[in-house]
């Protein structure tokens, strides 16, 4: 039988071979140099368009002759948001490297992981973060042996603002010796407008690695190549076409270094010419506060940020009437949530304000789909109402289908694979340009992500050509709208960022009282996000029925608050059990540890 494809609405955007960089900082400008760019939240610091690409250059050009980077080679990036972030990844990106971007909450295991897997180099981090650095370098992951090998790979990035054009000199923090200052290499690089590498393989070269897990197992290197962003950022532009360089003002809250925020907040804006408000975290005050300073028009928040916008005290003290659109993205947002904050923030809805979703995984680059703003006239007199929850179209050059079975992942051909019936539901497999390369040096992951994947090189002639699974289960709406109602795949999502069981269950078999552990997510409706939970089997298992159980379970959750980030702590509890249920071929059964899971927290 034919598959069944279905197709965005929207006419195709043409697709360019050009980098990142050049499609950035086009010739002849697109946008005035003086327009602001990126905005310190904190202190109105400003860089403006022509700033930024003479400071990239300028980096670009110290990280080849003061650090001696070689096209292709990894630089991590190890901060919280701030106006220095631009700089690092255009310069990097202009000196022909890769760029892996690591969770500010990761613990130095954490790091070591990705700073190995992705062949990191160079790192980039602040005081703040240094000692997890320092610690990560010399751990046994790494193995990094002398104190100036590992000061070598450090580039500190300043708490000042002293080396922005125009911004009067405060006292600077005292150098750290033997580390490179991110001011110091602007000195000594030089700015030179043919910095730029050239002959980029658009469709083939990685640019950035961002760390997911994908469907199962543990966080891998997502290879997203040049072609992968000019594409999603040109798909975006064309399907969010309402964004005004001289009127609106992004607010950046959420992280660079996840996918979402390093393409929606630190890429995007700067295409369509609009400024971007930079904050280091999400403070409730400081959101509110900022959006007052600076007239922010759209924020680009998760629900969790949602619910505090619909429940905090400090909302009503600030004037936000500015905003006009917020949108929501890296997990599921519901209609009774949109509701309590639009009736928060605009009860009469004058003006009006929009809260859309989007949806999209790091491998997809990540938007594939958006909620379009409602009523609008292609849409018929649709009601932005009717259509909360969805994620709304699919954004042109993309393909999609709904997949009801792929023989367990081995389908080899066409005809092996069954899509839903009309209005029914299926595993959501999209195609197109902006879809990654691949898995870093992982075929195993590239052979169960793709259909049809062959793992011997050349493995895609045609990038954009092999369906990505996505592991989601969506359907679509009579009106071509689609829905997430699932997910197939075992990832936790906290908050907006992965949490990947097998992670996780690794951390709590090095327990020595524990035998064999399985973790799921649970949702908690008051935060709007799912929470991590644990199944252990003691390795005495007289514990099981015992009274020690539940001190069993409290020491594993306060132990695992020592092993991993915050955002994996075991917030769903621990389960102390006899046994964890498993297929004959080994592989955790996790539907019956959820339907536990929900008699257990049934009533709750
Ligand atoms: P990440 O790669 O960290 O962006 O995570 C991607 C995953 O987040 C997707 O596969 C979905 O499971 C989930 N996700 C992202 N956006 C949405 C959304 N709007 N609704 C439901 N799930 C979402």
């Amino acid at each position: 039988m034919a598959p069944r494809i279905f197709r965005s609405a929207f006419p195709d955007e043409t697709i360019v071979q050009r980098s990142i960089f050049t499609h950035q900082f086009p010739e002849p400008p697109v946008y005035p140099p003086e327009y602001p760019a990126y905005v310190d939240a904190q202190t109105g610091v400003t860089l403006n368009r022509g700033h930024i690409k003479d400071l990239a250059l300028t980096f670009a050009c110290a990280l080849r002759n003061e650090k001696h980077a070689k096209r292709g080679d990894t630089i991590m990036m190890f901060s919280p948001n701030s106006i220095c972030w631009p700089v690092v990844v255009f310069g990097a990106v202009a000196a022909g490297l890769r760029c892996t971007f690591a969770n500010t909450a990761y613990t130095a295991d954490e790091l070591a992981y990705q700073y190995k897997d992705s062949h990191a180099y160079l790192i980039c981090t602040t005081r703040a973060n240094l000692k997890t650095v320092q610690r990560m370098l010399t751990s046994e992951t790494v193995g990094v042996r002398l104190k100036e090998d590992a000061e070598r790979r450090i580039i500190l990035l300043p708490d000042d603002f002293n080396w922005v054009p125009g911004v009067k000199k405060t006292d600077a923090k005292k150098h750290i010796l033997g580390l490179t200052a991110f001011e110091d290499l602007l000195k000594l690089g030089r700015l030179d407008r043919e910095e730029q590498f050239q002959g980029v393989d658009a469709e083939q070269e990685t640019v950035f690695l961002c760390y997911s897990s994908g469907t199962t197992g543990k966080p891998k290197g997502v290879e997203t190549t040049h072609q992968n962003l000019t594409t999603v950022l040109d798909m975006v532009h064309s399907g969010f076409p309402i964004l005004s360089p001289t009127g609106d003002r992004m607010l950046a809250v959420l992280p660079f270094y996840h996918i979402y925020g390093l393409v929606k907040l630190l890429l995007f804006p700067f295409i369509c010419g609009v400024s971007t408000i930079v904050m280091p975290h999400f403070d409730p005050l400081a959101f509110c506060e900022s959006i007052q300073r600076y007239k922010v028009t759209i924020t680009l928040i998760v629900p969790p940020v949602l619910v505090v916008i619909a429940r905090h005290d400090c909302v009503e003290q600030y004037d936000m009437s500015s905003l006009r659109i917020m949108f929501s993205g890296a997990a599921p947002l519901g209609g009774e949530l949109v509701k309590a904050v639009k009736s928060r923030l605009r009860p009469t809805n004058q003006p009006p304000l929009h809260i859309v979703q989007g949806y999209g995984l790091t491998e997809t680059s990540p938007t594939t789909h958006l909620l379009p703003i409602l009523p609008a006239p292609q849409w018929g007199n649709m009601t932005e109402e009717s259509k909360y929850g969805s994620i709304g179209f699919l954004l042109p050059n993309l393909e999609a289908r709904l997949v009801v079975d792929d023989k367990d992942g081995h389908a080899q051909t066409d005809d092996e694979v069954i899509d839903a019936p009309e209005g029914e539901r299926g595993e959501l497999w999209i195609r197109g340009r902006s879809i990654m390369k691949g898995y870093l040096n992982n075929p195993t992951a590239n052979t169960n992500a793709f259909f049809p994947y062959s793992s011997s090189p050349p493995s895609d002639p045609t990038p954009g050509s092999r369906w990505f699974k996505t592991g989601d289960i969506g359907i679509v709406d009579k009106d071509g709208f689609f829905w997430i109602v699932d997910r197939k795949k075992e990832l936790i999502k906290y908050k907006g960022f992965q949490v990947p069981p097998a992670e996780l269950e690794s951390v709590l078999l090095t327990h020595p009282k524990v035998a064999d552990a399985g973790v799921i997510g649970v949702e908690s409706a008051k935060e709007s996000t799912e929470l991590p939970r644990a199944y252990i089997v003691p390795a005495d298992s007289s514990i099981v029925s015992s009274d020690r159980a539940a001190e069993l379970s409290r020491e594993v959750q306060d132990w695992v608050k020592t092993k991993v980030s915050r955002h994996k702590f075991l917030r769903g509890g621990v389960v102390v059990v006899p046994v964890i249920p498993k297929s004959a071929s080994g592989k955790i059964l996790r539907r019956y540890l959820k339907e536990q899971a929900m008699k257990e927290l049934a009533g709750r």
